[in-house]
Formats: structure tokens, C-alpha cells, sequence
């Protein structure tokens, strides 16, 4: 018998179709989703996937089915994984979100955002987990590769691209850090400030690719010597810095000076080159915190230029307070020069010359004077010393060439004693080496219609000895515009007799401690004669004449007169005075002339 089967009702009906519809939509909703679903159950075992999880994972269902879920999880996440998933059944957690990589059948890797969550009965029984996952491969690897050139832009903004070390900024910033540093005891820290001697040579003689080279090359021995926690940086062009932030002392750090100094003294091969570098190091020592990084970077530059100036021979010095005097000071007197050079506040000063024939003036030495506001009278040989360093001497060298000219044009014109007077201006070693040098002093002839001979140009020995071929070059182009040149101070520099045989000068100026030992009777003034006298020998046999300078008493001009020499100068002729004042005493009536003869 058939057993009779209820009638549905229509509320059944109903129903199965409410459900039927549901599970379309749902179908459409999962399959059609970019998001990748999985449902596992609650031991974690696979049960169904979307097309999109499917495709990202790189497996079909069935293969999905015959492993466990979690092998598609990367090694290295996987106990983060199952802790999280075990947590989440325990419904210690409702749900959780997190970023992971899941490795394909293939072997390679995405990256993906997972949420998992749990499905519960109603009676809060877990029955199985849902995970929407999100391929985010392309997006990480993105952020990725932004990261990185990040990284690389910050790298290129704080180190220097040629020898790769820490940079100016990086430096500061490494010793800010230090002097900030809140943890440990205070203590001392060390700054060296390294510069290369004669660096310009090997670019000038080998070139700029074997600079380059050198730079390297003494960048990665330098970073040898760096302990851990030190900076060697380069500061810029040939000057490097090791920043040591923690030192017990000054001993420590001159230890490492000299542990850098070894390591530099080792040959370079540069190409086919095999060279020799040397620095000059200044060392300065600081408290921590203490003195601002700005502070000790100052102190030790000035120490590394008292290092490079010094004559110990070992080009090395440590700071100390009177360095930092000296350089204010200089700095100070440089602004001042520059301001006084403006304002045409320099004023030449004139010298007679007289013969030692005739005892008449016949010329006079243009010497510049600067009466500092403050300090009174600066010498000569520290104002012109600081022209020429700090580059001045152009302005400087023009103004007294141009100043002396047109004082003896005046006088040559006003006063009829004065028709030859000739005037001496004094040129520095750097004034020789400039390129223009002969036109200016043409044309400074030319403008106040002085003939070649009524000035005189006076080098010393040793600006000629600088580069004599150069120096040759110049004095034949003057030569040939009837300029004549006198060596000063001779006796005094290192200019062998070759090289003055082949150089065409006029005079040779003897230098005043030649003739200071002709003084009285003694074994030393024998001696003093004997040198000038050699000295006059030598003039006569290149044909030139004999000025001698610094006479100051009677007995030094007689006996110069006796010796043959041409001309004197000195303070028994007459000091340098102002330009009227000179007028006034040698030019008219010609006081002093009683003195020779
Ligand atoms: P210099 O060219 O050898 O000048 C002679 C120096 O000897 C001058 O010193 C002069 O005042 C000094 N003098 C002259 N007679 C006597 C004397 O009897 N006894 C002693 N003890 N000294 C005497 P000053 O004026 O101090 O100049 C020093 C140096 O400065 C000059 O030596 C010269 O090399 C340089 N100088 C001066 N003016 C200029 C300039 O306009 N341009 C350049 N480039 N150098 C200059
Ligand atoms: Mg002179
Ligand atoms: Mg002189």
C-alpha cells in the first residue's frame, strides 16, 4: 500500500522557492566575485572555493580537496596562521584580517589580504569559516619598489656618490645624534679633519679620472680605520672627516690620526700610475654633549690648517684656543683689508733711491701702507700675505701699479728736478702668475704717458723660482716692452745661478742683511763684504746693476760705495714717507745728496 503523501502546502512551496532563488543569487554572488572565497570547515579542512580563489591559488577544487588548507600557506607564516585560526574557532575572536603569502602548486608566491570569519549555528555552535581573500601582489610589490627607491633617494641625498661615504648632511646629522645622545655617561668625543696634500697635482698631471680614483681609494682606507659608532665622511673635494663620537681622550685620538696617516703612506696604483698620498689632519676634541657639531668642525678645520702650514714636517696639529684667535683675527683682518682696498684707504709710501755715483735721487720704492682703523699700522708683509692668500692681491697689485704711476707721471710733469725719476712697485708671486700681467702694465704706461723706463718692476727670488719658465716667459714679454725688472731681497731665496743667467733682469736689489754685516771692523764685517762683493761680481758678469737696500749707516754706504754696487736705499738716505713728503725733502733742492761722495 502507498503510503499517501501529504499535500504540500502552499507554505512549503513557498519556501523552496524563496530557497532556490537564494541559492542562485548566492551562486552568482560567489562565483561571480574578483574576490577569492573559500569555505573551510572547522578543522580547517577545504570544502568549497569561488573561480577567483581557485585562480589565484593556482589549484582546481579537487586538488584543493586532498591537501589541508593551511599547506597553501608560506613556511614562515604558518604558526601565525593555525594560532589565529585556532583562536577564531574558539571564537576567542570574531574575525581576522591579515596580509600573508600563499604559495601556488607551481611554487611561486602572491601575496594576499585575507578576512576570516565563522559561521555559527543558532546556537553559537561553529559550523564552518568563510575566507575572502584579496589578490595584493601587484600593489605590495609596488609599495615594495617604492620603498626601495625611497631607500635609494635617501641614500643619494646623504652619502657622496664618488667614494659612497656618508656625506656633509649625514655627518651633521650623525653628530647632532651624538651630541644628543640622553643614554650614558657624558664624555668626549673627536672630530679629524683630513685634508690631502698636493691633491691638485695628481689631477693637474694625471687627470681627473686618476683623482677621482685616488679619492677612492683613500675613501676605503679611511673607512678601515672608522671603529664601530665612528663616520668617515667626505666632507668635499680632498677633505674627509672622522667623526669618533666616543674617545677616552686626546691620546686615542691622535691614535687614530696616526693610524690613518699609516694606511694613507702605503703606494696607490692609479692605472699604470704608482703615486704617494699625505694628508694634513687637524684634530679637535669635544664634550658630549658640549661644544655644537658646527663648533668642532671649525676647530678642527683651523687645527688642519695650522697642520698644513706648519713646519714640523709631521702635518699634524690639535686644536687649541689660540688657533681660534689667529683666525678670527685673520678674518677679521681680511674683511678690513677688503673694506680699506673700497674705500681707498691704502696709501703708497716712496723710498729714495740714490746713486752711488752721483749721490742724486734717481728713483724711489713705491711700498703700500695701511693705517688700520683700530690696530694702527699693518706691516706690508702681513697685508699682502692675506691679499694674496684670500685672492685681494689682484685689486691690491692693480691699485698700487696704476697709484705709483700716475705720482711719478705728476712729478716727472710738475717738477722739473724730477724729469728721470723712476719708480719701483713691487709685484708678488701670485701678481706674476696672472695671465693679464703685461698688457696691465702697458697700459698703465700708456695712460699716463709714462715712457717704459720710468717704472721698474721688483720680484722676489722666490716667486721666480716658483716656476721659472713661466716667470721667463713674462719677463721677456716685459723685456721686449723695455720694462725693467729688478730681483729683490737677493740672497735670500734658493735661485740658482743657471736660472738667473737665462732670466733677463735689470738689477739685483742685494738684501739688507748682506748689508747689515758691513758694519764696524769686525771678522764679520769682512765676511759681509766678501758676499757683497761676490754679489756685485756676479751682477757685473750678467751684466745687470746693483742696488743695495737697508743702508743705515755711513760706514755701510762707504763701503758699498768701494765695492762697486750702483745704488743704495735705505733708512740713512730716507724712510718711506708719504708722496709730498718725499717731493718736499729729496726732489727739490736734493737734501740728502751731501751724504755720497
Ligand atoms: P721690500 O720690497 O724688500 O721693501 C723694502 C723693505 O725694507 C720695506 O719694508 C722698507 O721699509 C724696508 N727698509 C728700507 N730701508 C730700510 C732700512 O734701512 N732698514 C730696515 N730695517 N728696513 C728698511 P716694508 O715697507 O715694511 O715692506 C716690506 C715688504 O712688503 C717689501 O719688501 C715688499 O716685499 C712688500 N711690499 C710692500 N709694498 C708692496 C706692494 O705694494 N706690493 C707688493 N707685492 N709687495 C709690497
Ligand atoms: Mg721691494
Ligand atoms: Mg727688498
Amino acid at each position: 500500500m502507498k503510503t499517501p503523501t501529504a499535500p504540500r502546502s502552499p507554505d512549503t512551496d513557498e519556501l523552496l522557492r524563496t530557497l532556490q532563488q537564494r541559492e542562485e543569487w548566492f551562486r552568482a554572488v560567489f562565483e561571480g566575485s574578483a574576490m577569492g572565497i573559500a569555505v573551510v570547515d572547522m578543522t580547517g579542512r577545504f570544502i568549497d572555493a569561488n573561480a577567483a580563489f581557485l585562480r589565484m591559488v593556482g589549484r582546481t577544487a579537487e586538488e584543493m580537496r586532498e591537501v589541508p588548507f593551511a599547506s597553501l600557506d608560506h613556511a614562515d607564516d604558518q604558526e601565525r596562521d593555525s594560532l589565529l585560526f585556532r583562536r577564531l574557532v574558539a571564537g576567542e575572536l570574531a574575525h581576522y584580517q591579515l596580509e600573508k603569502r600563499y604559495v601556488r602548486k607551481d611554487g611561486t608566491e602572491l601575496t594576499v589580504r585575507l578576512t576570516a570569519s565563522v559561521v555559527r549555528d543558532a546556537d553559537g555552535k561553529p559550523r564552518f569559516c568563510v575566507a575572502m581573500v584579496d589578490d595584493v601582489t601587484q600593489r605590495t610589490r609596488a609599495e615594495a619598489e617604492r620603498e626601495l627607491l625611497e631607500e635609494r633617494l635617501r641614500h643619494l641625498a646623504l652619502h657622496d656618490p664618488l667614494t659612497g661615504l656618508p656625506n656633509r648632511v649625514l655627518l651633521a646629522e650623525r653628530m647632532r645624534e651624538a651630541s644628543q645622545a640622553p643614554e650614558g655617561e657624558p664624555g668626549k668625543c673627536a672630530v679629524l679633519f683630513l685634508d690631502l696634500d698636493r691633491f691638485k697635482n695628481v689631477n693637474d698631471s694625471l687627470g681627473h679620472g686618476a683623482g677621482d680614483e685616488l679619492l677612492r681609494q683613500v675613501s676605503a682606507r679611511l673607512a678601515a680605520c672608522a671603529r664601530p659608532g665612528d663616520t668617515v665622511a667626505r666632507f668635499g673635494g680632498d677633505e674627509f672627516i672622522l667623526f669618533l663620537p666616543r674617545v677616552s681622550g686626546k691620546e686615542e685620538a691622535l691614535t687614530v690620526a696616526g693610524q690613518v696617516r699609516d694606511v694613507l703612506a702605503a703606494p696607490l696604483e692609479l692605472g699604470s700610475y704608482r703615486t704617494y698620498t699625505s694628508a694634513s689632519i687637524g684634530v679637535a676634541l669635544g664634550e658630549c654633549p658640549g661644544e655644537s657639531p658646527d663648533e668642532l668642525l671649525r676647530n678642527a678645520d683651523m687645527a688642519m690648517y695650522h697642520a698644513k702650514a706648519g713646519t714640523s714636517g709631521t702635518h699634524l696639529a690639535v686644536f687649541d684656543a689660540s688657533m681660534h684667535r689667529a683666525v678670527v683675527e685673520r678674518l677679521r683682518l681680511e674683511t678690513d683689508l677688503r673694506a680699506a682696498l673700497e674705500r681707498g684707504e691704502l696709501r703708497l709710501y716712496f723710498q729714495p733711491i740714490v746713486s752711488l755715483d752721483t749721490g742724486t735721487v734717481v728713483g724711489a720704492e713705491a711700498l703700500a701702507r695701511w693705517e688700520h682703523p683700530v690696530h694702527g699700522p699693518v706691516p706690508p708683509d702681513r697685508f699682502i700675505l692675506l691679499a694674496e692668500d684670500t685672492g685681494l692681491i689682484g685689486a691690491l697689485g692693480a691699485w698700487v701699479l696704476d697709484e705709483a704711476a700716475r705720482q711719478i707721471a705728476w712729478w716727472r710733469s710738475e717738477l722739473p728736478e724730477a724729469a728721470g725719476l723712476e719708480v719701483s712697485v713691487n709685484l708678488s708671486a701670485r701678481q706674476l702668475r696672472e695671465p693679464g700681467l703685461v698688457d696691465a702694465v702697458a697700459a698703465t704706461l700708456r695712460e699716463h704717458h709714462l715712457p717704459p723706463g720710468a717704472l721698474k718692476l721688483e720680484l722676489t727670488e722666490s716667486s721666480l723660482v716658483q716656476d721659472p719658465a713661466a716667470a721667463a716667459v713674462v719677463l721677456r714679454a716685459l723685456k721686449k716692452r723695455e720694462v725693467q725688472v729688478y730681483l729683490d731681497d737677493f740672497g735670500t731665496g734658493y735661485s740658482s745661478l743657471s736660472s738667473l743667467h737665462r732670466l733677463p733682469l735689470d738689477a739685483l736689489k742685494i738684501d739688507r742683511s748682506f748689508v747689515a754685516g758691513l758694519d764696524g771692523g769686525t771678522t764679520g764685517a769682512h765676511k759681509g763684504a766678501e758676499i757683497v762683493r761676490t754679489i756685485v761680481a756676479l751682477a757685473r758678469s750678467l751684466g745687470v746693476r746693483v742696488v743695495a737696500e737697508g743702508v743705515e749707516t755711513r760706514e755701510q754706504l762707504a763701503a758699498l760705495h768701494d765695492l762697486g754696487c750702483d745704488f743704495a736705499q735705505g733708512y740713512l738716505i730716507g724712510r718711506p714717507v708719504p708722496a709730498d713728503e718725499f717731493a718736499q725733502a729729496f726732489l727739490q733742492g736734493q737734501g740728502e745728496s751731501e751724504l755720497v761722495g
